[in-house]
């Protein structure tokens, strides 16, 4: 088998092994977590050592389930990646569920120095149960980088779309409008003509700058009063075969510890042995 991937070494995406209490109809992770028995916290950290070594600067990111509605057990995995790392958290800031207001502020400012940013899931339509925004602000005020994840799953008009804008903007300056990814391909990924979303955004909020059109995802920047609002499109899967390799740019770490090389069915496992030989390419 052999790996091509960016720069840096692949980004690591860990499932942890606790789940979250929502139910988004655009969820990929949420069966995983329908058998929990097998899930290790141990493995993972076993895991998250192996792609420190093979590539000690690659981006990790923390992801579930809820990684915030466990406050020791996301100690243990941030302690288990050293600094040369990049950390991001995906949350919907559990603390009318699972976490205690305080212990979420005592957790970020103890661990600030090594989380590059948090990431808040918020869509338009109320699909995840969510704290009061004034948390995003208190969390913005200790120091802690927020962006506001939104994906546009659903049909939406654009008073629905502005008045997210408004609330959001109250609170936090960046946001990222994330496409439906399951309706992403190699041929539309680029096809900006053709995205509503994209049209959209160009009439309403005019100019734009584009992110990057990399293999397998772009992104494009505009502004929304101080808002700034990112269009972010990717494809539902992470693995492109080329030429006979394997152009691999996202690992995925299941709850269980075991590392795959896509999203989907529990993925393919990866080649570990392989992947200490990949070669690295500028990222496309
Ligand atoms: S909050 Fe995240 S993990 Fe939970 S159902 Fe929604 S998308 Fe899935």
């Amino acid at each position: 088998m052999n790996y091509v991937t960016r720069q840096g070494g692949a980004t690591v995406t860990i499932l942890v092994p606790w789940d979250c209490g929502n139910f988004c109809p655009f969820c990929v992770n949420k069966k995983d977590y329908e058998h929990m028995e097998t899930f290790s916290l141990d493995k993972i950290i076993e895991s998250i050592g192996i792609m420190d070594e093979i590539t000690p600067e690659c981006d990790f990111v923390i992801s579930g389930g809820e990684p915030l509605s466990d406050l020791v057990g996301l100690q243990r995995i941030i302690d288990a990646i050293p600094s040369t790392h990049r950390i991001f958290i995906n949350t919907t800031i559990p603390v009318n569920t699972t976490t205690d207001k305080d212990a979420l502020f005592s957790f970020v400012t103890r661990n600030k120095a090594k989380l590059t940013e948090i990431n808040v899931s918020r869509h338009i339509e109320p699909y995840v149960i969510e704290c009061e925004d004034e948390i995003l602000k208190k969390l913005i005020d200790l120091g802690i980088n927020i962006r506001v994840n939104c994906v546009l799953f659903d049909k939406f008009t654009k008073e629905q779309i502005y008045a997210f804008f408004d609330r959001m903007s109250n609170y936090v300056s960046k946001i990222q409008l994330r496409a439906n990814y399951t309706n992403c391909t190699l041929e539309n990924l680029y096809d900006l003509e053709a995205d509503e979303i994209f049209c959209f955004l160009r009439e309403n909020l005019g100019e734009y700058t584009s992110l990057g059109e990399y293999r397998m995802r772009c992104g494009y920047a505009f502004n929304y009063k101080n808002l700034k609002v990112e269009y972010h499109k990717t494809l539902p899967y992470s693995t492109i075969k080329e030429e006979g390799k394997n152009i691999l740019y996202d690992i995925i770490l299941r709850q269980t510890g075991l590392l795959t090389s896509d999203w989907n069915e529990y993925g393919v496992p990866l080649d570990v042995e392989a992947y200490r030989n990949v070669e690295f390419e500028v990222y496309k």
